[in-house]
């Protein structure tokens, strides 16, 4: 039986607040094979809750409610489920006692309408402990509808859901479903599922499904329940047929790229201009990177670009900073003056100022250096200025790792 999750909360519809309950319950639903059939989010109002939730019951699914269980006059969920359910609710002394006590030594006041309203259940219900805040949580089960409502704050819905509720709904939801999903570097989407189709051939029952993340290509492949010996068989020729492409599903552009020169005992330098020292930091979150980043140059103006790398001034002045000249002096400059086997150099216009009708915002040159070769490309990434900048680091940082696996004979 699938699951339903209704999210409720104005804030969560206007932009207030994100909705990272929704990921959290995704994320742990998701490994046990319990589907998720779909989720609403509902602003506070009653009527819309009661249509929703309503809805779940008639399709026969498990229904989560998340939020609303708060004190104040719109926090409703408990009334409202309880009039769905056709029941009443009822002060549950035991827990009216405990609310009570977290009031009095925490807000120092004992306002009795907000630990009575917390601590009101429909009869039948079942009382989900929350041992971080006041909200207690609720599970109902009559043999034919099945509801949980959960507190809105995330540091209270992660543990009641682990401990309390998930106990519960494990024995009720057998999985559905077994995933795995693998991380492919260097290939564009249509090229990776060109590919994936020709590995996974031999197994009709396995169903992919793409996502694209920071320069690399998540894949993930689903069977039904019981078919994990497929799965794993699946999985096994994907990586065969892939290859060296496929790394850990948290290995980053930078840590793909920092594994390969470590592997080979060289050393990496970076000279960025737009990025402002963005691949530097990318290189750095990597453990270990010391051992072959040896650090960088952010040189913003025209001076610093001439100074540290020695990028000519008549090269500046005919061609201007964001130009393919530029960039190439930039990294081979930078490669000399640091002493490195390879190096990364990016210059562009970030925007939203800047830019001219020849080079537009977001055009990006980035020029890479390995064992004495350059590469050098540009792009146009008419995004805003951050995304414009993080794109250009995960392409000059996938720039330097496709030159160098040419070069050690890959692929
Ligand atoms: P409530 O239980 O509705 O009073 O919500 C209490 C707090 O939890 C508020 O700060 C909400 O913004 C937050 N909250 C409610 N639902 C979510 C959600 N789905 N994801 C993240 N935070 C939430
Ligand atoms: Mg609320």
């Amino acid at each position: 039986m699938p699951l339903e999750i209704i999210c409720l909360g104005t804030e969560l519809l206007t932009g207030e607040t994100l909705n990272t309950n929704l990921q959290f319950l995704g994320s742990e639903l998701d490994p046990l094979g319990i589907e998720i059939f779909e989720s609403v989010t509902i602003p506070d109002e009653p009527d819309r809750t009661r249509e929703a939730i309503l809805r779940a019951f008639e399709r026969g699914h498990t229904v989560i409610t998340v939020g609303g269980l708060g004190p104040t006059q719109d926090d409703m969920t408990r009334d409202i489920v309880a009039e769905t359910l056709g029941d009443k609710l009822h002060i549950n002394s035991e827990l009216s006692d405990h609310i009570r006590g977290i009031y009095q030594k925490n807000v120092g006041h004992t306002n009795p309408q907000a630990w009575e309203r917390q601590a009101s259940f429909p009869e039948k219900a079942i009382p989900l402990f929350n041992h971080v805040g006041t909200a207690p949580g609720m599970w109902y089960d009559d043999g034919i509808r099945r509801i949980a409502m959960l507190p809105g704050p995330p540091n209270e819905l992660k543990p009641m859901f682990r401990q309390k509720l998930l106990p519960i709904l494990t024995p009720l939801h057998p999985p559905q479903f077994t995933r795995e999903s693998l991380a492919i570097f260097g290939l564009p989407e249509s090229k990776v599922e060109h590919e994936l189709m020709i590995a996974l051939k031999p197994y009709p029952g396995v169903e992919p499904a793409f996502c694209i993340k920071r320069g690399k290509c998540h894949v993930r492949l689903t069977v039904k329940a019981g078919e994990a010996a497929i799965l794993a068989a699946a999985v096994a020729a994907t990586r065969s047929h892939f290859g060296y492409r496929i790394q850990g599903l948290e290995q980053t552009l930078a840590g793909v790229l920092i594994d390969l020169l470590k592997d080979n005992g060289q050393t990496l330098g970076t000279i960025e201009s737009c990025t402002g020292g963005g691949i530097g930091a990318a290189l750095t979150g990597v453990a270990g990177s010391s051992a072959v980043y040896m650090g960088g140059f952010v040189t913003y103006s025209n001076e610093m670009k001439m100074k540290l790398a020695g990028v000519k001034q008549e090269t500046l002045a005919e061609y201007g900073a964001v130009s393919s000249q530029t960039a190439i002096e930039m990294v081979e400059g930078a490669a000399k003056a640091l002493e490195v086997d390879a190096c990364i150099a990016v210059t562009g216009i970030a925007g939203p100022g800047g830019g001219t009708p020849e080079k537009p915002v977001g055009t990006v040159h980035i020029a890479t250096y390995f064992l004495g070769k350059t590469v050098e490309t540009n792009y146009h990434y008419p995004f805003e200025r951050e995304d414009m900048r993080k794109r250009t680091a995960d392409k000059a940082l996938s720039q330097l790792r496709e030159q160098i696996e040419k070069v050690l004979g890959y692929g």
